[in-house]
C-alpha cells in the first residue's frame, strides 16, 4: 500500500477524501512507519451521516421492504467479502498488527456473521395475543431507525460488524465509528457494501476521534440506539449520554478473565489453550484469559509448559509468514503494558518469562513486547485486577474449589471465564458459580455468531449475537383492532 493512501468517511455511499480535509497519519505497528492517512471527521460529518442515514431509513426500501431482499444483499456481501478475504486480512494486519492467520479468522467470522443474520432478516415475527371480545390483538417488530455503532481497535472489522450486521438485517440504517487507530477495513467494507447492492445511506462510516465524533453521534436526536464496544471507562460515559436521550445502549466492555485449571486437567491442552487465550492477538483481547488460577498440585508443571510455549512463540510483523504474535497496536499501548509489568514487579511479582520489550531482527522499530508470565503476584495488585490489554499472564495457585471461585470472581469484571477439567460435575458446578457472561470448558476463548455474548458486572450491559441480537435492533409494536363483530347471544 502506498503510504499516501487516504481513507475517509463514507456517507451516503460517497467517500470524502477531499484534499482540504484534516487528516492523521496511521503508522504500521510493526515498524512505526507511515501506512496511510485517514480523514478526521468533524461534528458536522457526524451530523451529516445521521441526517443521511435518517433519510435513507425513511425513503429506502431497505427498512420498509421485504426481509428476504435484505437477506439477499447481506448474503451477497458475505460472498464478496469471502472472495476478498485475503485483501481484507492483509489490510487488517497492516493496520492493527495482528498476524495474518488471526486476521483471516476475523474476516471469516464476519462472513459467517453476515450469513447468520441474513437467515434471520425475514424471520422477525410478531405474535397474536388472545384478548376478550371481538378484538384482534397482535405485535409487529419494526426496525429502530438510525443505529450508532462505536467500535474498538483490537478486532476492528469483526467487532464493528458484530453489531452492524444484525442492525442491518433488522432493517435499520447504521452509522459506524471505527476506532481512530484502525478505520481502514471499515471504510473498505463500506465500499464493498455498495458493490453488494446495499442502498446508499444504509451503512455510513465516520472516521476520526472518539470524543468528538462518538459523542456527537450519540447526542444526535436521530440516534435510536447505540452499541459501544470498548473500555469500561468510555462505556460509562456513553451510557450516561444514551440515558439522557432515552435510547438503549448495548455496552461490550473490558475484562480480566480467569482461567481455572483443576488438578485433573489435560495439562498439554490446557497450556496451549491458556497460551492462545493470552498471547493470541498479542493479548489485546477483551476476553483475554489474563489470570490463570491453577490447582497447586499442577501449578509448577503448567508454569513450565507455559514458559516453554511463550519462549518459543515467533514474534514479527503480522503479515510475515510463520509469525505467531504480532506487535501491539501503538507505542502508547506498548508503554501501558510495560508500565503494568513494572507495577507487577513492584508489588512482588516474579517474572517467569518475558517482562520486556522484544528485541531482534524486524522487531527493533515495532511495538513488540515479549510474551510475559508473572507468578507470586498478590491478587490485590493493580496488575492482577486491572485490564492490561497485552500479552501478560498472572498465575495464582489454589487448593480448594471455593478459593478458586473467590479468586476468579474477585475483580470488577465478568466477561469471560475458562475452565480446564475432565470432571463433568465440577465443570457444571463451576460454570454456574463463575460470574461471567461466557464460560468455556476445555477450549480457549471461543464464541460463534449464534451464541449470545454479554459482559456481566463492569464488563457490559445487554447482549449481542444470536437470534436475540438481531431482535434487539427492533422495537415491538402492539396493535389492537376491534373487528366490530356483534356479541354472541346467550
Ligand atoms: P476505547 O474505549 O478507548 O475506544 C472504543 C471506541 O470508542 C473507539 O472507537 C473510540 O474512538 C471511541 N471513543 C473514545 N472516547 C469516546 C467518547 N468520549 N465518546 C464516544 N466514543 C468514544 O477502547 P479501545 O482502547 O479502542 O479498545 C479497548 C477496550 O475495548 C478494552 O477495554 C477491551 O476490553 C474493550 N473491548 C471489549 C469487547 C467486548 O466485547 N466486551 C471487545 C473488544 C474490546
Amino acid at each position: 500500500m502506498a503510504s499516501e493512501a487516504v481513507y475517509g468517511p463514507v456517507i451516503g455511499g460517497v467517500e470524502s477524501v477531499e484534499p482540504h480535509r484534516e487528516t492523521a497519519e496511521l503508522l504500521d505497528p510493526a515498524t512505526n512507519r507511515p501506512l496511510a492517512r485517514v480523514a478526521l471527521g468533524s461534528a458536522e460529518d457526524a451530523a451529516r451521516a445521521m441526517e443521511v442515514a435518517q433519510a435513507a431509513f425513511e425513503t429506502s426500501p431497505w427498512s420498509a421492504g421485504d426481509g428476504a431482499q435484505r437477506a439477499k444483499v447481506l448474503l451477497r456481501l458475505a460472498q464478496l467479502l469471502e472472495q476478498q478475504q485475503e485483501e481484507f486480512a492483509v489490510l487488517e494486519s497492516r493496520n492493527m498488527g495482528k498476524t495474518l492467520r488471526e486476521s483471516r479468522i476475523d474476516v471469516g467470522y464476519v462472513v459467517r456473521t453476515l450469513e447468520y443474520v441474513s437467515g434471520l432478516a425475514d424471520k422477525l415475527e410478531g405474535t397474536t395475543i388472545p384478548v376478550p371480545g371481538s378484538r384482534f390483538n397482535y405485535t409487529v417488530r419494526e426496525p429502530l431507525g438510525v443505529t450508532v455503532h462505536i467500535a474498538p481497535w483490537n478486532y476492528p472489522l469483526l467487532l464493528a460488524m458484530r453489531s452492524v450486521a444484525p442492525a442491518l438485517a433488522a432493517g435499520n440504517a447504521a452509522v459506524l465509528k471505527p476506532a481512530s487507530l484502525t478505520p481502514l477495513t471499515a471504510v473498505r467494507f463500506a465500499r464493498l457494501a455498495k458493490t453488494a447492492g446495499l442502498p446508499d445511506g444504509i451503512l455510513n462510516v465516520v472516521t476520526g476521534p472518539g470524543g468528538r465524533l462518538g459523542e456527537a453521534l450519540v447526542r444526535d436526536k436521530r440516534c435510536r440506539s447505540v452499541t459501544f464496544t470498548g473500555s469500561s471507562e468510555v462505556g460509562r460515559r456513553i451510557s450516561v449520554l444514551a440515558a439522557e436521550r432515552l435510547v438503549p445502549a448495548t455496552l461490550e466492555l473490558g475484562g480480566k478473565s480467569p482461567i481455572v485449571v483443576l488438578a485433573d486437567a489435560d495439562l498439554d491442552r490446557a497450556a496451549r489453550g491458556v497460551g492462545f487465550g493470552i498471547f493470541g492477538n498479542a493479548g489485546q483481547m477483551c476476553w483475554a484469559g489474563s489470570r490463570l488460577i491453577v490447582h497447586e498440585s499442577v501449578r509448577l508443571p503448567l508454569l513450565d509448559k507455559l514458559r516453554g510455549l511463550a519462549e518459543a512463540l515467533v514474534l514479527g510483523p503480522g503479515t510475515d509468514d510463520g509469525v505467531e504474535m504480532g506487535p501491539l497496536v501503538s507505542r502508547e499501548q506498548e508503554s501501558r503494558v510495560l508500565d503494568y509489568v513494572g507495577v507487577a514487579r513492584e508489588d512482588g511479582g516474579t517474572i517467569v518469562t518475558g517482562g520486556a520489550k522484544a528485541s531482534g531482527p524486524k522487531l527493533a522499530d515495532g511495538n513488540f513486547v515479549r510474551p510475559t508470565v508473572v507468578a507470586d503476584l498478590p491478587p490485590a495488585s493493580r496488575a492482577a485486577r486491572e485490564e492490561i490489554f497485552g500479552p501478560v499472564l498472572s498465575v495464582f495457585g489454589f487448593r480448594e474449589l471455593d478459593e478458586a471461585v473467590r479468586l476468579a470472581n474477585e475483580t470488577p469484571y465478568g466477561l469471560f471465564a475458562g475452565l480446564w477439567t475432565r470432571d463433568l460435575a465440577a465443570a457444571h458446578t463451576l460454570a454456574r458459580r463463575l460470574e461471567a457472561g461466557t464460560v468455556v470448558v476445555n477450549e480457549p476463548p471461543l464464541t460463534f455468531p449464534q451464541s449470545p455474548f454479554a459482559g456481566f458486572k463492569d464488563s457490559g450491559l445487554g447482549s449481542e449475537q444470536g437470534v436475540a441480537g438481531v431482535a434487539s435492533y427492533t422495537r415491538v409494536k402492539n396493535v389492537l383492532l376491534n373487528v366490530g363483530l356483534p356479541k354472541k347471544k346467550a
